[in-house]
């Protein structure tokens, strides 16, 4: 064996409100936790302006700051944060095995997974560069709907979260405009009706956007096309939500963890414990219905105690700390 293979008792993937609850935790239990970033430190809520959702900030506080808090927080209690992207794992054996940035190689007794997930953007360029500039594109109707209130937006998708953003954003917006690419929906048939039944939303069918109009800061039109009549209208709205699907960030551990169909990891009904033992799962990796800071941070909060007692049910490997092995 390598004597540059690092062995730790608890490594946690990912860094956004599940890694660094997990990392409070997993700290604050002499753990002695290594985290690592990954390629977006800080995780879905860096992209978000304004978090006013999250217990405890009255005033409500940035996305970005709020996780610094969280880092700092986790680093408190001695977390080992580190830059660097998980590339492979192989969890077929008894010590799980995984590899940072393709090269460094850590032997783990616990692994918890707070990868997350993404979500999905149309790529056109105009909406990437309002999303970037924060003025106007947003992945989630319940964290942004709010800055919309009395306004009118436009929300792209036709699956269950569509509609049940657009209805969500239906009791806080004049008019939300649904633009779905087909000529029927994705939804369930009851979701469907509930946007359909929603009188100030109204349903563009066949209809594909083309481009995110703005005034340089701010999102001030979608501009769509009938794809049956060619037909290119101007739609006015102050937000452009798109809500057409996110893809978990799982893939490396295909193989290895059980997945469903859209690849989230199938957690161990009513706890973080994943198909193999020692492997837990917090946040947006393995939940496709809530997705929000909050609860992503309570299941942080759940893979660490549950990694807490695993080791402790181990208490062989508890007595060791992060060391080399020689
Ligand atoms: P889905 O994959 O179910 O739906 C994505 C939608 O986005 C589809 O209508 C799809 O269109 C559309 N879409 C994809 N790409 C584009 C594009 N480039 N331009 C325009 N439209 C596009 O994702 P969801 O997030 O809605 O749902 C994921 C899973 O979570 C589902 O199983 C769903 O049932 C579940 N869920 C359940 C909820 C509940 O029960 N309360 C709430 C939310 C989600 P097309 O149909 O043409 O492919």
């Amino acid at each position: 064996m390598s004597d540059s293979i690092e062995r730790v008792k608890c490594l946690i993937i990912g860094s956004g409100p599940a890694g660094y609850t997990a990392a409070i935790y997993a700290s604050r239990a002499n753990m002695n936790p290594i985290l690592y970033q990954g390629a977006q430190p800080g995780g879905q809520l860096t992209t978000t302006n304004e978090v006013e959702n999250f217990p405890g900030y009255p005033d409500g506080i940035t996305g970005p700051e709020m996780m610094m808090e969280l880092q700092k927080q986790a680093e408190r209690f001695g977390t080992d944060v580190r830059n660097g992207w998980i590339t492979k794992v192989d969890f077929s054996g008894e010590v799980h095995k995984v590899w940072v940035n393709d090269e460094k190689e850590i032997y783990c007794d616990t692994v918890i997974i707070s990868t997350g997930a993404s979500a999905k953007y149309l790529g056109l360029e105009s909406e990437q560069k309002y999303l970037k500039l924060g003025g106007g594109v947003s992945a989630c109707a319940v964290c942004d709907g709010f800055f919309y209130r009395n306004q009118e937006v436009v929300i792209v998708g036709a699956g269950d979260s569509a509609c049940e953003e657009a209805h969500y954003l239906s009791n806080l917006c004049k008019k939300v405009t649904m633009l779905v690419r087909r000529d029927e929906f994705r939804a369930s048939k009851i979701m469907e009706a509930r946007v359909r039944n929603t009188p100030n939303i109204e349903i563009l069918m066949n209809t594909e956007t083309e481009e995110v109009i703005g005034d340089g800061q701010l999102v001030t039109a979608v501009k769509a096309r009938n794809k049956e009549t060619g037909e290119v209208i101007e739609i006015p709205a102050t937000g452009f939500f798109v809500a057409i699907g996110h893809k978990p960030n799982t893939d490396i551990f295909k193989g290895f963890l059980e997945l469903d169909e859209t690849g989230y990891i199938i957690n161990k009904p009513g706890s973080s414990r994943t198909n193999i033992e020692g492997v837990f799962v917090s946040g947006d990796a393995a939940d496709h219905v809530y997705r929000q800071a909050i609860t992503a941070a309570g299941t942080g909060c759940m893979a660490a105690l549950d990694a807490e007692r695993y080791l402790a049910s181990k208490d062989a490997t508890f007595e060791v700390s992060t060391s080399t092995y020689n």
